[in-house]
């Protein structure tokens, strides 16, 4: 914003009041003198004459009698702003608050964008922070204005930072400017997340500014990683199925020549308990093949139109005893209308159950579980939410990894299978925790069936 700011030398307090107001407001805003100096021979004033009121957003007329400024012609009069004479200099300072709100709303410094908006000058100063800003790093917008932007970069990029910038102002060789780029940033807590920053360079009269419009990219990563750890899983399962498939001949071999081995009438005692070890071992060793294969087969899901509605009634009848037991409320909230869908019924049958056991887990002294349906966009969302104790987020990092658990007694297994379920329904399983409060485990069921890749 370019202001015009007209002077006398008894205009020292307005001009400090003005002053001031732009430290509350530290937009970018360019500010041109004119008239006769205040008493301070730092500032260099232009002549009147030469106020281009095309040059200006805002003229500010501080002179302590109100000359006026006839030589502005009646466009440039609809941009003086009087600070002695006809307005208070309160008055004045209203007027440029809604200016200066009218501009950040054009210049698309918009509250509502849900990205997060930051300006910064060349001293690598907090100019700009907008309301995405602040929900996105948890400073407000008073906090933040006037800090260096280190405060929201995490400590090793702190000073890599600073040197793009400073390189930028040196060379004006653009390194970043108008790229997207993926790095971590630093929220007031310390915590650090992924975001996506593209940045744009803007010269107002001769001062630098650059902006970077960020967006956090947590749920993509997410999203990322899910992927990954299902390709991982595949690669482990045809590896696994793979090995089993070679073992299971030969052992068959082994087992059913040492059963007739057994068979044979003058075999010593001793070589008979050495058959009997191998027949055993054998059955161990078989029995573990088929586990494994159960476990790494990718299910494949016989889709019928069914009623989830009912479905979950009827897995909340199987745990009645157990909720009550346990002093454990159910709250049950449908849609108002819940679409049928294609679906294993068995296989949801597991899912839900799997969710509901670990809920019930997290609830050993009693508690509220709340299952809730909706309909969210493209798909039908069934969440199972408990007040238990809730996961650490390391523990979260693991839940669906195969074997992982925390309980004595667990196998690890139950959410991994739920996830390969639902990813064979072309949905997914999303967790959320609150540690001490309890956690949510969202299910996905596309309402359209995907065309078959
Ligand atoms: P298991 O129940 O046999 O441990 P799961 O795969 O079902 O295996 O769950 C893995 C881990 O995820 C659990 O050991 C527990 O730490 C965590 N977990 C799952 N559901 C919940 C829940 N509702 N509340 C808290 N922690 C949970
Ligand atoms: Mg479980």
């Amino acid at each position: 914003m370019n202001i015009a700011v007209v002077l006398d030398p008894e205009a020292v307090d307005a001009f400090a009041d003005i002053l001031d107001f732009f430290r509350v407001h530290p937009i970018p805003v360019h500010l041109t003198l004119f008239g006769l100096c205040p008493p301070s021979p730092s500032i260099l004033c232009a002549s009147v004459d030469q106020l281009d009121p095309e040059d200006f957003d805002v003229i500010l007329d501080l002179r302590h009698e109100g000359q006026g400024l006839p030589s502005l012609g009646a466009e440039g009069q609809g941009k003086v702003l009087y600070g002695r004479a006809s307005q208070s200099m309160a008055e004045v300072l209203r007027s440029l608050s809604d200016l200066l709100r009218d501009q950040e709303i054009h210049s698309g410094i918009l509250d509502t964008a849900t990205d997060a908006i930051i300006t910064i000058n060349e001293n690598h100063i907090i100019v700009g922070f907008n309301r995405g800003a602040e929900d996105m790093f948890g400073f407000s917008k008073e906090e933040a204005l006037g800090q260096d932007l280190s405060i929201i970069i995490p400590p090793p990029y702190k000073k890599e930072h600073r040197d793009y910038v400073r390189r930028y102002i040196a060379t004006r060789k653009p390194h970043l400017i108008g790229k997207h780029v993926q790095l971590n940033a630093q929220r007031r807590d310390g915590s650090e997340f992924p975001m996506s920053i593209s940045f744009s360079v803007a010269e107002v009269r001769g001062a630098l500014y650059f902006t970077g419009i960020i967006r956090d990219i947590t749920d993509y990563k997410l999203m990322e990683e899910r992927l990954l750890h299902s390709e991982r899983l595949a690669a482990v399962g045809n590896t696994v199925s793979h090995i089993a498939h070679e073992i299971k001949n030969p052992l068959a071999i082994i087992g059913g020549f040492a059963r007739q081995l057994q068979k044979t009438p003058n075999l010593d005692e001793q070589g008979q308990h050495k058959l009997d070890i191998i027949v055993e071992e054998v059955g161990r060793l078989e029995g573990m093949i088929a586990e494994m294969r159960d476990f790494v087969k990718r299910p494949t899901a016989h889709k019928e139109p069914a009623d989830v509605e009912a479905l979950i009634d009827e897995v909340a009848d199987l745990f009645e005893d157990t909720l009550k037991e346990q002093h454990i409320t159910l709250n049950r909230e449908r849609t108002a209308k819940t679409p049928t869908l294609s679906f294993d019924r068995q296989q949801i049958h597991q899912v839900l159950i799997n969710l509901f056991k670990n809920a019930l887990e997290a609830m050993p002294r009693g508690g509220e579980l709340t299952v809730a349906t909706r309909v969210q966009g493209p798909n039908l969302e069934v969440s199972i939410s408990d007040t238990g104790q809730g996961m650490t987020p390391e523990v979260k990092a693991n839940i669906f990894t195969p074997y992982f658990t925390t309980k004595e007694k667990g196998t690890g297994l139950g959410l991994a299978i739920c996830q390969n379920i639902l990813e064979e329904h072309g949905g997914c399983l999303i967790a959320d925790s609150v540690p001490g409060q309890g956690s949510t485990f969202t299910i996905q069921i596309p309402l359209k069936e995907a065309p078959p890749a």
